[in-house]
């Protein structure tokens, strides 16, 4: 058992360089180098993140592995080949995209994401779970942002590879991702044990909004102090930086965030119209049956003022509807 996980990681240490080398020193990796090139990388970027090139070719892997020894079995299993279905053999499953690895705690890649070149399809393709990878335990760049992460006691969590590489590219280093996956609790607790605060920028888009809804009670119940950063309509970090630079990206985490609950007072005026008075009344009392639900009463006059200020009501009233609402939730 432990030979065949050892034998997994090799497998795909050995990839990673393979990946890598191709992207970086050889002719047949133009297109890779074309895309990377395309995406705006960097060398520091292709470096540190070792970014590489799966070649349009069904047996770069195979071959290599069955040069260095490795069991072409076990290496299926580890999600980088798979048994031809014709004849006898191995075939590998990532092709002509751009690499880059997945690592795990102790910094070993024990998967891959492959991003198209281009309009192929699937645009990415991840490793599937594997007695190395566990999605829903695993963080894309955990291991190389812990020490900036615990240093600042903060971590920036965006949907994909490309938001953290275009972060890091910002000078923000303590970011991290989730693989295609839902944020799960174990995913949460990873984030706890590193960092008190979590800052959410995920993609401007409806998804994006619908994974912070999901993602913000998973960080509350593993004790993460959460903030929200909404970027514009449209934009996912990586595009942010590329429209309005690396300075203003810093300067919205920096200043722009929003706690929770300024980014549910916001959240809950998606899809109605404040000029309409049913739809204003019914926003007044969402905001109120949710504030009824925070334990500190300072929060709770903080936003309740902001309340009163937007819709010139008197704050006596607001309190008033606050407590029957508190009694209610008794
Ligand atoms: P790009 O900027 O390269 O177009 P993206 O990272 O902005 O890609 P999104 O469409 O916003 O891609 O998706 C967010 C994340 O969801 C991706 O980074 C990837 O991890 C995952 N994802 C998206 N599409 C797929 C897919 N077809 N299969 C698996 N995972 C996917
Ligand atoms: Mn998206
Ligand atoms: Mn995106
Ligand atoms: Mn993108």
């Amino acid at each position: 058992e432990d030979a065949r996980i050892r034998q997994m990681k090799k497998g795909h240490e050995l990839a990673a360089s393979t990946y890598h080398s191709i992207l970086t020193l050889t002719e047949e990796g133009a297109p890779g180098r074309v895309y990377a090139q395309e995406r705006l990388f960097t060398q520091d970027q292709i470096e540190h993140f070792r970014i590489g090139y799966a070649l349009n070719d069904w047996e770069t892997l195979a071959v290599i592995f069955e040069t260095n020894g490795l069991d072409l079995a076990v290496m299926a299993e580890s999600g980088l080949l798979a048994k031809r279905k014709q004849g006898t053999g191995y075939y590998d499953l990532f092709r002509e995209r751009l690499m880059f690895p997945i690592t795990d705690s102790q910094g070993s890649v024990v998967a891959f994401g492959g991003r198209a070149i281009g309009e192929g399809q699937p645009k990415y393709l991840n490793s599937p779970e594997t007695p190395i990878f566990h999605k829903a335990k695993t963080l894309f760049h955990m291991h190389e942002a812990r020490p900036s992460i615990r240093k600042q006691n903060k971590a920036l969590l965006v949907e994909g590879a490309f938001d953290v590489m275009a972060a890091w590219k910002a000078g923000v280093t303590n970011v991290v991702a989730t693989l295609g996956t839902a944020l799960s609790s174990d995913h949460a607790k990873l984030l706890r044990r590193n960092a008190e605060e979590v800052i959410l920028c995920y993609d401007g888009d409806r998804a994006g909004r619908e994974a912070i809804r999901k993602a913000i009670p998973v960080l509350e119940e593993a004790g993460c102090k959460v903030s929200i950063c909404l970027l514009p309509e449209g934009l996912d970090p990586d595009d942010y930086v590329k429209q309005h630079g690396e300075e203003a990206f810093v300067r919205i985490l920096d200043n722009e965030c929003l706690s929770v609950m300024a980014f549910r007072m916001l959240d809950l005026k998606q899809g109605k119209n404040m000029q309409n008075e049913g739809d204003r009344l019914q926003y007044i009392e969402e905001i109120v049956q949710m504030l009824a639900k925070l334990e500190h009463s300072v929060e709770q006059e903080y936003y309740l003022q902001q309340l009163a200020e937007s819709f010139t009501l008197p704050m006596d009233v607001l309190r008033q509807e606050l407590s029957r609402a508190e009694r209610l939730l008794k």
